[in-house]
């Protein structure tokens, strides 16, 4: 009797522990966590998984078995949009695409503000003249080429925003003008800032603060924006720089080294479990496919990044703090968990590409240059061979053939 009884434990032990969402919960745990101080709000065993708010850990928040993973994850459209099997070759109808071009200057002046710029002396680069670009317009030509190429094959495209502007319809400007007084009001009033933030804010605070608070408004919209029309597939596109510090004339220094690399969600941090939308996202990236797929795709872009835009990817031993502190390795060249805003909260599969550095001495003086004519854009060759390898990366991806 006892023998039958232990046997039963062990058997009924081996079926849990080979559910498929435990297995997948546990491969993708040591992406999720990048600091250990969160595992106590993260508990995975054999019934299911519980996770805890910080304030309350005798009782768990939401509890979800592993027989109920599915109906959760269907529940809360935590599941990936099926990507259809092409019928087609060559052909991405019915594919959802979502573009999301970084940043949202419309000229140098808010570039600027938003510290999102490149300037560097022609003593530096020993060109004719110095050099002088700003990554909102080279990520949104990026997007519009790739867009123009991807709706070419059927694709349905969006982009999260438009030239110069934010993803409210508006540049900097115009926002401040007519939505920031809203917007503070809308914060005051759901109790996301007091009376004295909001004064401080209204009276006090420069455009460089403005501009701050305009981007986290504008990620969070962004992130909205994508989640509404349910993407197959998300790129964010950045161009990376090694340093935000300029010399007393507000140059760059410029730089030998280049690489790329791209995120994906996970790699929480200290107190980044703090909030019930933190913790629901992170359930999703826990037990959905979410993370497996975005490190798969990130991986292939990568992959492209090196082949055909001749941008090396990160090497792993590097000492940038983003990466060592704030990230976790996914263990695919380049590709990286990190919790940003939109790696958090967009659904599906995602790739956040830095394609390379604005800084880097040879990309500097090729970015400065407009040698490249598609789809009505002038621009450098150097975004021709990005749009190149991004395209080349969601073509593989989904499983067409070159
Ligand atoms: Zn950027």
């Amino acid at each position: 009797m006892r023998l039958i009884l232990l046997l039963f434990v062990l058997l009924s032990q081996l079926s849990y522990s080979q559910n498929p969402y435990r297995i997948r919960a546990e491969k993708n745990l040591p992406y999720l966590v990048r600091d250990s101080s969160l595992y106590k709000q993260i508990n995975i065993n054999e019934y299911g998984v519980f996770i805890y708010a910080p304030d309350n850990l005798d009782y768990a928040e939401t509890k979800i078995q592993w027989s109920e993973v599915e109906s959760f994850l269907r529940e809360h459209h935590f599941t990936s949009q099926k990507t259809p099997s092409n019928p087609k070759k060559n052909s991405l109808k019915g594919i959802h695409i979502a573009l999301d071009p970084g940043h949202f200057a419309n000229n140098m002046e808010t570039a600027i503000l938003e510290r999102k710029f490149m300037k560097i002396d022609k003593k530096d680069t020993g060109t004719k003249k110095d050099i002088a670009f700003y990554e909102s317009d080279l990520a949104w030509n990026t997007a519009y080429i790739l867009s123009k190429r991807l709706e070419a094959k059927g694709c349905n495209v969006l982009i999260t925003r438009k030239k110069g502007k934010t993803s409210f319809g508006m540049n900097f400007k115009k926002w401040k003008k007519k939505s920031f007084k809203k917007s503070l009001q809308e914060d005051f009033k759901n109790k996301i800032i007091d009376k004295k933030k909001y004064d401080w804010y209204l009276n006090e605070a420069t455009d460089k603060d403005i501009a701050k608070y305009l981007n986290r408004k504008d990620l969070m919209n962004r992130a909205k924006i994508i989640n509404e029309f349910e993407p197959h597939l998300t790129i964010n596109i950045h161009y990376n720089a090694s340093s935000d510090r300029t010399d007393a004339n507000g140059n760059f220094p410029a730089i030998k080294n280049n690489y790329c690399m791209a995120f994906t969600g996970g790699g929480f941090m200290k107190n980044e479990l703090n909030s019930k939308e933190a913790r629901m996202n992170f359930l999703r990236l826990l037990l959905s496919e979410d993370l497996e797929q975005s490190i798969l795709f990130s991986s292939v872009v990568m992959k492209y990044h090196q082949s055909i835009a001749k941008v090396p990817v990160i090497p792993n031993k590097n000492n940038l703090r983003y990466l060592q502190k704030n990230s976790v390795y996914a263990d695919q060249p380049g590709v990286y968990c990190r919790n940003l805003g939109l790696t958090r909260r967009v659904k599906g599969t995602i790739c956040f590409g830095e394609s390379l550095m604005q800084d880097n001495i040879n990309e500097a003086v090729l970015l400065n240059l407009k040698n490249y004519k598609e789809a009505g854009i002038k621009t450098s060759s150097r975004i021709k061979l990005v749009v190149d390898a991004f395209e080349a990366g969601i073509w593989e991806y989904l499983g067409n053939e070159e």
